[in-house]
């Protein structure tokens, strides 16, 4: 009688790791169907889907077996599956770390929060949300609870998005932003303003126009209508965006080169790395640096429009007939300060997220009651921007991330912004004058480089090993600054 031998351990684990990414697959793909076309009362029968889904997948992960084969995978030569080992550890480490009952209850109650969320947004009733978001604090304290060797309760949050990244880091990040940002917003010069309608047929073609210059290959794209746009890789070869197109204003045009560069990100990682866990941008910030690039340092340039404009302007007599090129830059670049975080400008932004920053800390530390949180809010959106909020659903209550206990993400918007532009400046003086070649609609060979330099890796290299690597630098306000003065000159 003779037996099979066992598969040698990195097979082992590889082939593990292949069959959650599938289930990661099917879970993607259930999510993206109740996002775009599912309809609404299929909503109770879907969660228990994904529930199961992420319940095996979560009992699979965190097996001894796993833990036994990371333990004989130790200092492997080859650079790629060490990778895989060193990614693959941490992450069965964190999920260890969290008890099952910990992270079931977090899920369940998140559901339930996010649903009180959006009635209480809708009738601007911050009262209704209180007890929602002190649950969420509370699980959110328990959760941090089983990292006690971090620093600050923050790091072990912001870890979970960016490795490696420390409150500290990007409190010194912030407050050197906060110190230009608002004087430069104060020097502000007055711009003019688009009025529409701009008709959504028009639109949808005008994103077509500009994804296909972009690089977006019908066989593995696809781009669908939903409320808030996203963007998601259910697997190999199949990168979906979505828009929100409204006759009211433009912005679907940049959500959609934003989503763009997320999709285009995950879409050229090497194929080699399939249905691991390297097959996926290295940080939240890092793909933040992505879709600011594509939607701000491209699509708000004086290049892009000089090739755009011309094709944008016909699919709106109406609204652009009159309108000329020079104007039209200004407006869509315009520093313009606002409540809402999802429609700022290059410049405010940066200074909502530190308003955010600042509260998570401060909710996290005790030193801020969830019920002054409107006030509060209010009164800071005063001093950093100047504006008086009306109400809560334009305040405090305009995000969803609360709701569903996604602390320490924040940051990881703005880090974005600022690592956006350390890479562009790398990849301007590999590639000479981008502008000249956007004005001609060419795209390419700034795709290539970024394709080379960031997105090919996946998650080979922790986020800052990445940066590192291409910039020579770390994390580094000052090239941001200088664009945003320049630009804002
Ligand atoms: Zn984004």
């Amino acid at each position: 009688m003779t037996f099979a031998t066992a598969a040698p351990p990195l097979e082992r684990l590889k082939a593990i790791l292949a069959e959650l990414a599938d289930l990661q697959h099917a879970e993607s793909i259930a999510d993206w169907d109740s996002r775009v076309s599912m309809p609404p009362e299929g909503a109770a029968a879907r969660a228990d889907v994904v529930a199961t889904l992420t319940r095996v997948m979560h009992e699979r992960f965190v097996s001894d077996e796993v833990g036994e084969l990371l333990g004989a995978l130790e200092g492997l030569d080859d650079p790629t599956d060490a990778a895989l080992v060193r990614l693959t550890r941490r992450e069965w480490e964190r999920a260890r770390r969290v008890p099952g009952e910990l992270a079931a209850e977090m899920s369940h109650s998140a559901g339930i929060a996010v649903a009180a969320w959006d009635k209480a947004k809708a009738a601007s009733d911050f009262a209704s949300f209180v007890p929602h978001l002190e649950r969420q604090l509370e699980l959110k304290q328990r959760y941090i609870a089983c990292f006690p060797e971090t620093e600050t309760p923050y790091d072990v949050l912001l870890d979970e998005y960016e490795e490696g990244m420390t409150t500290a880091e990007v409190q010194k990040v912030f407050t050197r932003l906060k110190e230009e940002l608002v004087p430069l917003i104060e020097r502000r010069q007055p711009a003019p303003e688009l009025t529409g309608p701009f008709p959504v047929e028009a639109q949808q073609r005008a994103n077509r126009l500009v994804l296909e210059a972009f690089g977006y290959d019908p066989a593995a794209w696809r781009i669908d209508e939903t409320p808030h746009p996203f963007a998601s890789k259910p697997g190999f070869a199949d990168i979906r965006l979505t828009t929100h197109t409204d006759a009211r204003d433009l912005t679907s045009l940049f959500s959609t080169m934003h989503e763009f560069g997320h999709g285009v990100y995950e879409f050229d990682i090497d194929p080699s790395l399939a249905r691991s866990p390297l097959a996926q941008g290295t940080s939240s910030a890092l793909h933040e640096s992505q879709s600011r690039m594509w939607e701000n340092l491209v699509g708000r340039s004086r290049g892009f429009w000089r090739w755009f404009y011309p094709k944008l302007q016909p699919l709106f007599p109406d609204a652009l007939g009159t309108v000329d090129e020079e104007s039209f830059l200004q407006a869509v670049s315009a520093i313009r300060p606002g409540f809402i975080r999802g429609d700022a400008d290059e410049a405010t932004y940066g200074l909502h997220i530190i308003l955010r920053f600042e509260l998570e800390q401060e909710l996290l530390a005790g030193t801020v009651e969830i019920r002054d949180l409107p006030e509060i809010w209010n009164s800071r959106m005063n001093d950093y921007l100047g504006v008086d909020v009306p109400d809560d659903a334009h305040g405090v209550l305009q995000d969803m991330h609360w709701s569903i206990g996604l602390l320490g993400y924040f940051p990881t918007y703005q880090l974005g912004n600022v690592i956006s532009v350390q890479l562009w400046e790398r990849a301007r003086a590999d590639l000479g004058d981008l502008e000249e070649q956007f004005a001609r609609g060419e795209f390419g060979q700034l795709r290539e480089w970024l394709r080379d330099h960031v997105y090919r890796h996946g998650s080979i290299y922790p986020p800052r090993e990445l940066l590192q690597r291409i910039t020579g630098s770390q994390l580094d306000p000052e090239p941001y600054l200088e664009y945003l003065r320049t630009k804002f000159a």
